[in-house]
């Protein structure tokens, strides 16, 4: 598909009419392990590479090859290669590009899981890790300076929605050599394209946005032909494959996928606002905001601002316990970017796996609430959020 095709069109058609069979209109799911093969040469031809096809599960699958291509095309990359998870997306790429004695440079704000990897299980390979202060240019540009064989990036940022310039990282990572991987999964690839701002690598959790539905696990790594390729040969044989039935539902989800992030960006924007206006509020956390520290780059890099906010309440956890039992339309819940509105306090969803003191260090407040807002109407939503709070006890100045 051409590259001017919108996004929105790009969602429904993109990877879909190679994948169907039987003239059916939609992509069908190929639950089979194996190939069969009757012409032994074209089986051994295929099993080296030299002619398309499938072999076994773990390696390639149709169903999965579609989710893949549509990615692929959204995301403006050369090729993609998909995961069981997102978090399998983001340790296979580290595991691909990683020797001992390399150095990484990121940021302290990444998904939990991912600093895990940095703070846990990178160090015993002898591989040295610099975590930076999120949205710090110079502090960063000092580091990678250093020398470092790869950048990783996220931005916005789970759940204080930070923001990194991508461009202005991008020119220094080549300069250096470095590779620049950025995690887009709470921008999707409907409001930040980061291969065309200069990363080489994009990943997202597929869990998220991509399927929408919160119904399946995924993750997806896209960029250069030769990068990718070598991150497939390493999930080829370690085996973090995503599952057909997993790529079914994403191919599902993504077309809709323009118009959920929009939806879900306009509400998430509205009530950002509103919160920021709440006297029981004492912090909001939204790159739309114009108090944010780095607006301005959010509004450079991104067409919208997202759909994921953070705020904190003067009472602290206490009225956190309050407040999020009350609201009637909000799954309470560990995830985000699905079509319902999901919220949760951040040290049991993003940083679960952070111990307290971690977390302080993050600046995430033991009381901060993440909300991922979904596609349900604005009105509703401000009303349940105005509802719950009332159980607060606290004069709305605004009524
Ligand atoms: C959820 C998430 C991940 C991990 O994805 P899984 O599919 O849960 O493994 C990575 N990065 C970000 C930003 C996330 O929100």
């Amino acid at each position: 598909m051409k590259r001017n095709v919108d996004h929105a069109t790009e969602a429904v058609w993109a990877g879909e009419k190679a994948y169907r069979v039987h003239g059916a209109s939609q992509v069908p799911v190929v639950n089979s392990v194996a190939y069969n093969y009757d012409d032994l040469d074209h089986w051994y031809q295929v099993a080296i590479g030299e002619e398309d096809g499938h072999i076994y599960g773990r390696n390639t699958n149709p169903t999965v090859a579609s989710f893949e291509d549509k990615i692929k095309q959204m995301e403006g990359a050369e090729a993609a290669t998909s995961f069981s998870t997102g978090m399998a997306a983001i340790s296979n790429t580290l595991h691909t590009f990683l020797r001992p004695g390399d150095r990484v440079v990121s940021i302290k704000d990444t998904y939990g899981g991912t600093n895990k990897i940095f703070t846990e299980f990178l160090p015993k390979l002898d591989i040295e890790i610099e975590l930076c202060e999120t949205g710090n240019h110079e502090a960063m540009e000092n580091e990678i300076k250093k020398g470092c064989r790869l950048i990783h990036l996220e931005t916005p940022t789970n759940p204080t929605v930070k923001i990194t310039d991508i461009e202005r990282i991008a020119e220094l990572a080549r300069e250096q050599d470095a590779l620049l991987v950025v995690d887009n999964t709470f921008a999707t690839p409907i409001l930040q394209n980061p291969l065309s701002l200069g990363a080489d690598l994009v990943i997202h959790s597929a869990t998220k946005f991509l399927g929408g539905h919160a119904d399946a696990l995924g993750g997806v790594l896209c960029g250069r032909k030769d990068l990718v390729e070598q991150v497939f040969h390493y999930r080829e044989i370690n085996g973090a494959t995503m599952d057909p039935n997993a790529a079914y539902l994403m191919i599902r989800g993504m077309k809709t996928l323009d118009l959920r992030v929009w939806k879900q960006t306009e509400n998430a924007g509205r009530l950002a606002e509103y919160l920021s206006n709440h006297p029981a509020v004492a912090e909001v956390f939204y790159p739309g905001l114009e108090d944010h520290p780095n607006h301005e780059i959010a509004k450079k890099q991104m067409k919208g601002f997202g759909s994921m906010f953070s705020f904190s309440l003067h009472g602290g956890m206490d009225a956190v316990k309050e407040v999020l039992p009350r609201l009637e339309f909000a799954n309470r819940a560990a995830n985000l970017g699905a079509v319902e509105t999901t919220v949760g306090p951040a040290r049991t969803t993003s940083h679960v796996e952070s111990t307290p003191e971690e977390r302080a260090e993050l600046g995430i407040a033991e009381g901060l609430i993440r909300y991922s807002a979904g596609i349900e109407s604005f009105d509703d939503l401000k009303q349940d959020l105005e509802n719950a709070l009332q159980a607060l006890n606290v004069s709305n100045a605004q009524s």
